[in-house]
C-alpha cells in the first residue's frame, strides 16, 4: 500500500482511500505572466510522478491544478509592457502548457481560472466577514488570522516565530501582522469585479480555497504544490477552511525546491533558466529523471552538467528498448517470472515507501545492466523479460524510450499515410495503419506536437 508524507501531521501513513473512491489532487498551479522555468518543471513532474503511480496502483484519481490569471505580477508586466492583462496571462498559459507537454506531464482532469471562480470567491470572503473572521479597511477585505487557534501548523512555528524572519508590508489598518488579503479593492486601470463589500479582485490565497474544494469537494485526499508555498499561501488557504469550518486536504505534499549551480531557482531571484531554454538544448526526458533522482522532499542541485549526465544516461535505456524490440518475438515470455518479478516488486516497495524514486531508479538501472548481460550471454528469454520489466518500470515513471535514430523510413511512410487518413475523417483506415505499425512493433502516440512513434517493447496487456 501506497505510504506518503503530509506535513501537517509530519509522518509517513497510508494513503487509504474509501474503497472505490476517487483521490483528489488539488496542486497549486502557475501564476501566468511569464515563462515557466525548471523549478515549475520539477513542480510538475514530481506530481506526475505521483499520480502515474497511484493510477498504476489501480487507484482512480482526480487530478486539479489552478491556473492564477489575475495577479498583481500579471498586472505589472501588463502595465510595463502597455498590454492587457488578459493577454500576458493567455501568452504565458499558452507557454505553460506546451512546456509541460514536451515535458510529458499528463494534463490535469481540469485547470481551474481563478477568473472563472469570481463568484465562488465572493462568496466565500462574504462567508468569512460574516463569521467575523474576515474585516475591511480602505484597501480590501483582510483575514483574521487570530481566528485561527493552530495558524502555523503547517509551518510548525507560532505566528510570532513565523513573522519574525518575514517581511511584512506594514498597513496600519492590519489588526496582526499575519493577516492576508482576501479581496483586493479595485484600483483604476486594474481588473476588478462586483461584490457586496465592495469592487475589486480576489487574494491569491482565496483562489485555491474556492477552487479546491468546489471541484473536489470537502476533506479531499491530497494537497500539493512547491516548498516554497508552504507559508503563506498553504496555511492562509488552511486557515480559511479552518474558519469556514469546512474540512480541507488531508494531507499536504511538497516537492522539494530546485536550485541550479546553489542559487535557488525562482523568478524574483530573475536567475531562472526558462524550460524553453532546456528544452531546446536536451532531450526532454533528462529532467525527469534528474528530478526521479532525488526524492521528492529533497532540495535538487539541477546544473546544465547534471543534466546533461542525464541525456547521457538516457541512451542506454533506448539501446536496450532497441535490443529487445529486435529480439525474435518467440523469445518474449507471455508473464513477467523470476527476475523480473523480483525486480517489479523491488520497484513497488520502493514507490510505496513515500515515492522513493531514487531507490526505484537505483533497482531499474542494476536491473538493466543485468538484463544486457543476460543478452550478451545468449539468454534471450531471461534477458528479454528482465529488459521488458525494466522498460515498464521506468514507463510508469514516464521515462518512456524512444528509437535511436528514429524509426525506418517504411515505418515513418506508414506513420504519415495514418496521420493523411485520421485528418481525413477515414477512421477505418487510419486504424488498419496503426495496426499494421503495431505489427511491425512501433506503437503511436499522439500529442500536441503531433503523432511519433515509439518501439513498442512493453507485453500487450
Ligand atoms: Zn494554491
Amino acid at each position: 500500500m501506497l505510504r506518503l508524507y503530509d506535513l501537517a501531521s509530519e509522518q509517513v501513513a497510508p494513503l487509504a482511500p474509501t474503497p472505490g473512491a476517487t483521490v483528489g489532487l488539488y496542486v497549486c498551479g502557475p501564476t501566468v505572466y511569464g515563462p515557466p522555468h525548471l523549478g515549475h518543471g520539477r513542480l510538475v513532474l514530481v506530481f506526475d510522478v505521483l499520480r502515474r503511480w497511484m493510477q498504476a496502483r489501480g487507484l482512480s484519481v482526480r487530478h486539479v491544478e489552478n491556473i492564477t490569471d489575475v495577479d498583481d505580477k500579471i498586472i505589472d508586466r501588463a502595465m510595463r509592457e502597455h498590454r492587457r492583462p488578459e493577454e500576458i496571462a493567455e501568452e504565458a498559459e499558452a507557454q505553460w502548457w506546451a512546456a509541460m507537454d514536451r515535458l510529458g506531464a499528463l494534463r490535469p482532469h481540469e485547470s481551474p481560472h481563478a477568473t472563472d471562480w469570481i463568484a465562488e470567491m465572493v462568496e466565500l470572503v462574504a462567508k468569512l466577514l460574516e463569521r467575523q473572521a474576515a474585516y475591511a479597511t480602505s484597501d480590501g477585505v483582510y483575514f483574521d488570522t487570530r481566528v485561527v487557534a493552530d495558524y502555523g501548523l503547517l509551518k510548525h512555528q507560532d505566528v510570532e516565530r513565523l513573522l519574525a524572519g518575514a517581511r511584512v508590508a506594514p498597513n496600519e489598518e492590519k489588526r496582526a501582522p499575519a493577516d492576508f488579503a482576501l479581496w483586493k479593492a479595485a484600483k483604476p486601470g486594474e481588473p476588478s469585479w462586483e461584490a457586496p463589500f465592495g469592487a475589486g479582485r480576489p487574494g491569491w490565497h482565496t483562489e485555491c480555497v474556492a477552487m479546491s474544494l468546489g471541484i473536489l469537494g470537502e476533506g479531499f485526499e491530497l494537497h500539493g504544490g512547491g516548498a516554497d508555498l508552504i507559508f503563506p499561501h498553504h496555511e492562509n488557504e488552511r486557515a480559511q477552511a479552518v474558519a469556514l469550518g469546512r474540512p480541507f486536504a488531508r494531507r499536504w505534499l511538497h516537492s522539494g525546491l530546485l536550485t541550479v549551480e546553489q542559487e535557488k531557482m525562482s523568478k524574483s531571484l530573475n536567475n531562472y533558466v526558462t524550460l524553453d531554454d532546456l528544452l531546446a538544448a536536451e532531450d526532454a526526458r533528462a529532467l525527469r529523471l534528474v528530478v526521479c533522482r532525488a526524492h521528492y522532499r529533497s532540495p535538487l542541485e539541477a546544473g546544465a552538467d547534471v543534466i546533461a549526465q542525464a541525456s547521457a544516461t538516457l541512451e542506454r535505456i533506448d539501446a536496450l528498448a532497441q535490443r529487445l524490440g529486435e529480439l525474435p518475438s518467440a523469445a518474449v515470455p507471455p508473464a513477467a517470472v523470476g527476475e523480473a518479478a523480483a525486480l517489479g516488486e523491488r520497484v513497488a516497495e520502493a514507490m510505496d515507501d513515500d515515492l522513493d524514486t531514487p531507490s526505484a531508479l537505483g533497482a531499474l538501472f542494476s536491473g538493466l545492466r543485468r538484463a544486457n548481460a543476460l543478452l550478451d550471454a545468449g539468454d534471450h528469454v531471461g534477458g528479454g523479460a528482465l529488459g521488458r520489466a525494466v522498460i515498464e518500470g521506468l514507463e510508469i515513471l514516464g521515462l518512456v524510450p524512444v528509437a535511436p535514430g528514429g524509426a525506418d523510413a517504411e515505418a515513418e511512410a506508414l506513420l504519415a499515410a495514418r496521420d493523411a487518413a485520421r485528418a481525413g475523417g477515414d477512421y477505418a483506415t487510419a486504424d488498419r495503419l496503426r495496426d499494421e505499425l503495431a505489427a511491425r512493433g512501433w506503437r503511436v502516440e499522439d500529442g500536441p506536437a503531433g503523432s511519433r512513434l515509439r518501439r513498442d517493447v512493453a507485453p500487450a496487456r
